[in-house]
């Protein structure tokens, strides 16, 4: 029995508790995505949540070029 959660076996929340399976990797980093972990699914390619945020960004029209001498 584990010596932190008191089950066997561990309860997932547990600094004991085995990884879960790995489900897929990113493909844009590689990190590996465990089951029940949350990804995007894009166009068929898994993508892990870090790299959804590097690549999100705000929309920002070019400067207006109309101010130029
Ligand atoms: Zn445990
Ligand atoms: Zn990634």
């Amino acid at each position: 029995m584990c010596d932190i959660c008191l089950r066997s076996p561990c309860h997932p929340r547990c600094p004991n508790a085995p990884e879960p399976p790995v489900v897929t990797s990113c493909i844009h980093c590689g990190e590996h995505i465990h089951e029940g972990e949350d990804y995007y699914n894009i166009d068929g390619e898994p993508w892990c949540e870090n790299c959804i945020d590097d690549c999100r960004t705000v929309a920002e029209a070019d400067e207006p070029d109309y101010f130029e001498d």
